[in-house]
């Protein structure tokens, strides 16, 4: 199988090369046919290139079996007509990766913050307010004067529906929970619709439990009480900042991993952005992208039915675990242990839990 790895910008190159030495142990004692591909996106192909995305880098991450995507620093990229195209944004729309699977949970009390819990932000990940992937053509983030603007959040059926099947797939093998978030006490119909279509795929799961919380009450619910929740479907904007939080309650948004999937397509990425506030300092967690990682390995070996692979998912998730308990980790997490170092570690206990089992 081949990885299509492109380490993005800020942090991205350093905490790929963390990944990039996990991968190798569980190659290595997996024993999993991995072949690995880089490739510039981000500002240093803007450099190079004249966009921080071109063609010839996306076609080579579609034809691959796997993506591996560093952050990357769209708040200081120049307008799409210059070259800035938001890769991430990109591969979502394009790859059509409905799915962006968002775990968060608790490991023990090193890291913990508010009381235990173990939940699934699972977010919409092709419409909602995001501008530059809802419309067909046109970006949906219009200026009608220069002191008017107006964003378009589209919600359609289709996607909704599709998203609250991933959900209640994923809540079958959890604790057969699931939790609508929404806003359609004031957005009637686009949340409205969105409830609709949730509600319709529930009915057939009538072996999970469905409840719905509004966006606003629920990060409270999220604070106070954040072991209720299982899995958690809602729509693309209300998904990435649960996430956030949710992530950051877990311990540290430098823990959030991530999976963006879709039919045919996954691409492994941190549910963080690239903290251009600690790059080069080799003080970045390496941990989110690692965990990312595993979710790709885990992926691809369902797809491909290769219980290697997700015997490798299973692994990071573990050496991950282990390694906090130790307080081998990163200032976010409270330790004194660099980026490269805690990829190292968990390489060094990827290798260890693999010859236990
Ligand atoms: P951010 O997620 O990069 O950082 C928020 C805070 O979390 C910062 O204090 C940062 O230091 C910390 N943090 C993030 N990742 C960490 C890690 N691995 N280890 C330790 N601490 C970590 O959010 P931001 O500062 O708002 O955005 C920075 C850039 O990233 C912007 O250009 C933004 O557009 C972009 N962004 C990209 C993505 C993506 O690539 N998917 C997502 C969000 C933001």
């Amino acid at each position: 199988m081949q990885l299509a790895v492109l380490p993005g910008d800020d942090i991205g190159p350093e905490i790929t090369v963390a990944t990039l030495d996990v991968l190798a142990a569980v190659k290595r004692h997996f024993s999993l046919d991995i072949g690995v591909e880089h490739h510039a996106i981000g500002l240093e192909s803007l450099k190079q290139s004249g966009a921080t995305l071109t063609e010839a880098v996306f076609a080579a991450a579609r034809e691959a079996d796997g993506i591996i995507l560093g952050p990357v620093a769209t708040a200081i990229y120049p307008p799409a007509d210059k070259g800035g195209i938001n890769p991430s944004a990109y591969f979502r729309k394009n790859l059509d990766l409905y799915a962006n699977i968002r775990p968060a949970r608790t490991f023990g009390r090193a890291t913990q913050r508010v009381s235990a819990f173990d939940l699934v932000v699972v977010r919409e990940n092709t419409e909602g307010f995001y501008a530059d992937r809802n419309m067909t053509a046109g970006d949906a983030d219009i200026l009608v004067t220069p002191d008017v603007a107006i964003a378009i959040r589209k919600v359609t059926r289709e996607a909704s529906t599709r998203i609250a099947e991933a959900g209640f797939r994923l809540a079958r093998a959890r604790r057969r929970r699931v939790t609508l978030v929404h806003k359609a006490n004031v957005l009637k119909r686009s949340d409205g619709l969105f409830l609709d279509a949730c509600r319709a795929v529930a009915a057939d799961y009538p072996d999970v439990n469905v409840d719905d919380v509004i966006i606003d009450a629920m990060t409270a619910h999220l604070v106070r009480d954040p072991g209720r929740f299982d899995v958690i479907v809602t729509t693309n904007m209300f998904g990435d900042i649960l996430s956030d939080l949710a992530g950051e309650l877990a311990g540290s948004l430098g823990l959030a991993g991530a999976l963006n999937a879709g039919a045919t397509h996954a691409v492994a990425q941190a549910t963080h952005g690239s903290a251009p506030d600690i790059a080069g300092q080799d003080r970045a967690n390496p941990m989110a992208l690692i965990r990312s990682l595993g979710m790709l390995l885990h992926w691809l070996g369902e797809r491909h039915g290769a219980a290697n692979f997700i015997a490798a998912g299973r692994a990071i998730e573990e050496a991950v675990g282990a390694t906090i308990a130790a307080g081998e980790t990163t200032p976010d997490l409270g330790g004194r242990i660099g980026t490269k170092a805690v990829g190292r570690i968990v390489a060094g206990r990827v290798a260890r839990t693999a010859s236990a089992a």
